[in-house]
Order: structure tokens, then sequence, then C-alpha cells
């Protein structure tokens, strides 16, 4: 559960290098706040271990995944967004993605545009 990218951002997050305001913790999975905000509650759900993106995830991350969701649903009951909220992962350089480490944004308290752009 210790593989560490030494050159990735989330890593040195998940190790307590690089301050967060930490949401939630486990054995698998941390949540903190991100640190531009674009919507009232805007919380980065990510594994402990390292992993690109949602394209490299296997069948044996299933247990992970169940888990980081389990956070997603738990972080929103705490934030009150029983009108809704919106769960996004970027995959690579043309959706945006920045930081090459699996993460969820969990986005609510305001209202969404759709198509996102
Ligand atoms: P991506 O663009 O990869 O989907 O999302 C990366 C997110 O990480 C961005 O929303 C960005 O604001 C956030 N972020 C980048 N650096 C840091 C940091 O050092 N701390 C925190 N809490 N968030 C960060
Ligand atoms: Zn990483």
């Amino acid at each position: 559960m210790t593989e560490r990218d030494p050159d990735c951002l989330f890593c040195g997050i998940v190790a307590g290098d690089i301050p967060a305001d930490l949401v939630h913790e486990d054995d698998e999975v941390i949540a903190f706040r991100d640190i531009a905000p674009r919507a009232p509650t805007h919380v980065l759900v990510i594994p402990r271990r390292h992993i690109a993106d949602a394209q490299a995830l296997t069948d044996a991350d299933a247990p992970v995944l169940a888990n980081l969701f389990a956070v997603v649903r738990r972080v929103a009951d705490e934030a009150g967004l029983e009108r809704g909220y919106r769960v996004v992962t970027n995959v690579g350089p043309e959706s945006g993605q920045t930081v090459f480490h699996l993460h969820f944004h969990l986005l609510g308290g305001r209202p969404m545009a759709w198509p996102p752009g």
C-alpha cells in the first residue's frame, strides 16, 4: 500500500510531506480540499496507492474503487449536499488532467452547468 511515485504531488500529500486540508483518511483512501476550489465544496478523493488515472485501473482495484466512492458519499453527506453534487475524474492531457495520480473531484454547493467545457 506504500507504492509511491517520488515525483507525484498527491503521493507527497499522502505521505504528509505536503500539507493539505484533510477531510477523511483511512487505510486506502484520503480526501482533502482542492487548493483552488471551483465550487463551495470541492474535495479531492484519492487512493493512497499511486494509480496514474482511471485508465490505469484494473479488475484488482475494484475494492479501492468501491472505497473511493464510499468516501465520496460520506463527504457529500457531511457537507450537506442533499441537493446534488458532481463527481469528475479527468483522464489524460486533453481532459485537463494536471495531476497524474487518480483523483475524484467532488463538487457541490452550487448549480452545475452541463455539458462541462
Ligand atoms: P486535475 O486537473 O488533474 O483533474 O485536478 C488536479 C486538482 O488538484 C486541481 O483542481 C488543482 O487545483 C488541485 N491541486 C493542485 N495542486 C494542489 C495542492 O498542492 N494541494 C491541493 N489541495 N490541491 C491541489
Ligand atoms: Zn501519486
